[in-house]
């Protein structure tokens, strides 16, 4: 028989919606008492608001449903994103998605990759490293970036994601109840009791709780999903090369794809640049003379998917910066933590950053054992450990691999990488358990 919860974060208004899990989710049938109240033609009543439909607020809408817990996600476009190029995600990742109920799903359409091989900008190979030699149980697969999202968002009711919602202003209400106001774009206002920021590296929830901007690191890195119709040529391995101040990857993801960076030093970030013409050829100028494969991949490369980026971090000091939480409001992936990509733990971070806040949530409602904030309170403690370190490490990864010094990067190339790096410690940070939720 199924069991039935009752919650309700708001007693004052009064409309209650009962809302029963999806039939294909393994779990006992709760029903949650949530308040949805129009006050106005344009403001409403919401119990938990998500800012930001990527792969952070997705995946904490998608957890928080699985516990029985109604969501409304805000995002700024008119639809998922559908461009972008790919992610590697490392084991911790899959965990995750696993206990959302959606890694066989996604885990069929991308390639496991087996390893990885590092050449010097001459196509000399100066390592190369099975994975499963380092850890029988690491998993790493590059996935689409919108395949991904789009798999996150159909575990979700049609209405949950309220698209061309840009929010542009908070406002701490003085109810007493600890409420916020969101203020989008279009005119439209909501009063919600907690808000969740997944609104990513430019956060605006997190400018308002008092975060600075992130920095630029010194490089920029171009990116594209090249598509091979007739099948892609590569084994599954990632295929790195390391230049002076200079260097590309060549990541298969699917039959017939596969995502390659080039990640380059420049002393700021640039001008934003979307002509792919132009993308294309800054990208094919920088790797003109490395092995002819990088200038293949490149060229089969569709227009839409080529994008460069300037790379950003901003660590979490401590005792400096401010906390995952203020009151009722917290923040969720780059929105609280921006990284470089350098360890490809982001995402994945953004991931687990969702499955452990969404347990404390859910349990704050549900068994009131603590109240909201101090379920944020233990989610921001908890996460803090896991994330600097990363933070640090992504960064220096990042330095070590753009440096420009020909005498450095000759010991880089010829005693570092062949000689000392093991994998297997390298990887550590991507042990990381999580029940089903
Ligand atoms: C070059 C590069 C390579 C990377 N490679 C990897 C990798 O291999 N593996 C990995 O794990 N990670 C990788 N990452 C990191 C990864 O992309 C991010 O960590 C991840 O996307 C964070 O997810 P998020 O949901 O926090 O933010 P996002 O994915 O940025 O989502 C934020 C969402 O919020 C919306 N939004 C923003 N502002 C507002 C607003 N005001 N109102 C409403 N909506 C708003 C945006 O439109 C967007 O949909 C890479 C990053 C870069 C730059």
């Amino acid at each position: 028989m199924a069991t039935t919860t009752s919650v309700s974060l708001h007693h004052s208004y009064s409309s209650t919606l009962h809302l029963r899990k999806p039939k294909q989710l393994p779990r006992k049938t709760l029903s949650i008492r949530l308040s949805l109240v129009v006050k106005s033609t344009t403001q409403r009543q919401e119990d938990i608001v998500i800012v930001g439909a990527g792969i952070g607020g997705l995946a904490t809408a998608v957890s928080l449903r699985r516990l029985g817990v109604r969501t409304l996600v805000l995002e700024q476009a008119e639809s998922l994103r559908t461009g972008g190029t790919s992610l590697t995600l490392f084991k911790n990742g899959w965990r995750v998605l696993d206990a959302m109920g959606v890694g066989d799903q996604l885990r069929s359409q991308f390639l496991e990759i087996q390893g990885m091989v590092v050449k010097s900008e001459d196509g000399r190979e100066l390592r190369s490293f099975n994975f499963k030699d380092e850890d029988q149980s690491q998993e790493v697969r590059a996935v689409e970036r919108r395949i991904l999202l789009e798999t996150l968002a159909n575990q979700l009711p049609p209405d949950a994601v309220r698209f061309s919602s840009k929010l542009a202003r908070i406002e701490r209400r003085n109810t007493g109840e600890g409420e916020t106001l969101l203020k989008l774009e279009d005119g439209a206002q909501l009063s919600a009791k907690v808000v969740i920021g997944c609104d990513g590296i430019r956060s605006l929830v997190a400018k308002w709780m008092g975060f600075p901007e992130p920095k630029y690191v010194g490089h920029c890195a171009f990116r594209g999903l090249a598509l091979y119709l007739d099948g892609q040529p590569y084994e599954p391995k990632v295929s790195y090369v390391y230049g002076r101040g200079l260097r590309a990857g060549i990541v298969p993801v699917s039959p017939t794809r596969v995502y390659w960076f080039v990640c380059f030093n420049n002393p700021s970030p640039g001008p934003k640049i979307t002509d792919p013409t132009v993308l294309r050829r800054q990208v094919k100028d920088l790797v003109m003379n490395w092995p002819p494969e990088l200038l293949n991949v490149i060229d089969q490369t569709p227009d839409d998917t080529i994008i460069r980026t300037p790379l950003v971090d901003r660590w979490l000091w401590p005792t400096i910066s401010p906390q995952a939480a203020s009151g009722r409001v917290v923040l969720v992936g780059d929105a609280w933590h921006p990284m470089t990509p350098n360890l490809g733990q982001g995402a994945c971070c953004a991931l687990e950053d969702a499955v452990v806040l969404s347990k404390k949530l859910g349990d704050a409602i549900q068994n009131k054992s603590l109240s909201i904030e101090d379920a944020f309170r233990s989610y921001g403690s908890e996460r803090w450990p896991r994330i600097f370190p990363l933070q640090i490490r992504a960064n220096l990864v990042g330095s070590l691999l753009q440096w420009e010094n020909p005498v450095v990067c000759s010991v880089r190339n010829n005693v570092i990488i062949p000689k000392l790096v093991r994998l297997g410690p390298m990887l550590e940070h991507t042990n990381f358990e999580c029940e089903p939720l």
